[in-house]
């Protein structure tokens, strides 16, 4: 099929871009790498009245670093994380989760921004900013940027705070805690496919071998990324084990919401949550230690 006729603007700076939001309002879509998009388009599911394409606006395509943080525009590509050397020392849970994003040519053209504001609950990226308690930066004409962490800004199923008149500028991603190990982990039909369930995990272990600062976050198990507060709650003080890491992934298990689908039925994926779980504090709780990981699903 084709797309519906729309009207297209191209601008060339961020400032334009969103006084063009703001004369449009519900009428206009912002494209990024249109790798969602465009299909969208095409099986006229959306049919915008005019298409504000981001891909001159420079300004909103970069990595800054300041003091271990990373911020990262919403124009840059998944490939120019994937690409990023420091990225797995700086950021090792972002860099682990970027290779289970679709394909390489899907992360060549689609973009961070674009990925979270179309908040599929199975997307990796809603599963890093609950993990890493990132903050997202929206931004509207004449306003000063506002910022939402990850529990305000997915508000359901492909639903987000975003107002039609408001783009997501950045995400800002706090400095990885030296002592923690990580877990990026899921399951797919195929590879490139949204997993059916996937974990982000983040966990520090002290010097008495207890769990510590534990961050479990979920995706394709709910409306949204699922923080499993109560398991990390659990985790906290208890040592380092099978049988800790057992009950917190059993209690993670009970704090998601799976739907059945064609893919998989709701108490796979709950299934799957727990093993997930499991084998990721185990492989986070070994990174922590200085080990070396090597844990099967
Ligand atoms: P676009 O398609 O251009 O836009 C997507 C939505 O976001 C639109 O509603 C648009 O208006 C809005 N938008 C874009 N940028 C902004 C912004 N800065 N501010 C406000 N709104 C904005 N994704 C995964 O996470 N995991 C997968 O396993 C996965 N598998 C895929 C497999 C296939 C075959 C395909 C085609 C896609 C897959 N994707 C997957 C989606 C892919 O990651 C997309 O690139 C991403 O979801 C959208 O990014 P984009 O830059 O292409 O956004």
């Amino acid at each position: 099929m084709k797309p519906a006729p729309f009207a297209y603007a191209a601008p060339a700076s961020l400032e334009e871009a969103l006084e063009l939001l703001v004369q449009y309002g519900e009428d206009a879509k912002i494209i990024a790498g249109g790798q969602t998009l465009g299909p969208l388009l095409n099986m006229r599911l959306v049919t915008p009245a005019i298409l504000v394409d981001l891909n001159r606006v420079a300004e909103l395509a970069y990595l800054r670093r300041d003091g271990g943080a990373l911020a990262v525009g919403a124009l840059t590509r998944q490939s120019a994380l994937e690409d990023d050397v420091a990225l797995a020392t700086q950021q090792p849970l972002v860099a682990a989760a970027i290779p289970f994003v679709a394909h390489r040519a899907i992360r060549n053209r689609g973009t961070v921004g674009g990925s979270l504001a179309h908040a599929d609950p199975a997307a990796e990226w809603g599963g890093l900013v609950a993990a890493l308690e990132v903050e997202l930066v929206i931004q509207r004409a004449g306003s000063a940027p506002r910022t939402l962490a990850a529990a305000d800004f997915f508000q359901g199923v492909l639903t987000t705070a975003l107002e039609p008149e408001e783009l997501l500028v950045e995400i800002r991603i706090p400095p990885w805690p030296e002592d923690a190990g990580w877990s990026f982990r899921e399951l797919a039909r195929r590879h490139g496919d949204f997993a059916l369930a996937g974990v982000a995990l983040r966990l520090s272990v002290d010097a008495q071998g207890r769990c510590r600062c534990a961050r479990v976050a979920i995706l394709g198990v709910g409306d949204g990324p699922v923080r499993a507060t109560e398991a990390e709650g659990m985790l906290d003080g208890q040592a380092v084990g099978e049988e800790t890491f057992r009950a917190a992934a059993e209690c993670a298990s009970k704090e998601v919401e799976p739907q059945s689908d064609v893919h998989a039925s709701a108490a796979f994926r709950r299934h799957l949550t727990r093993v997930l779980v499991e084998d990721a504090l185990a492989e986070a709780a070994a990174r922590a230690r200085g080990g070396d990981a090597h844990v099967g699903t």
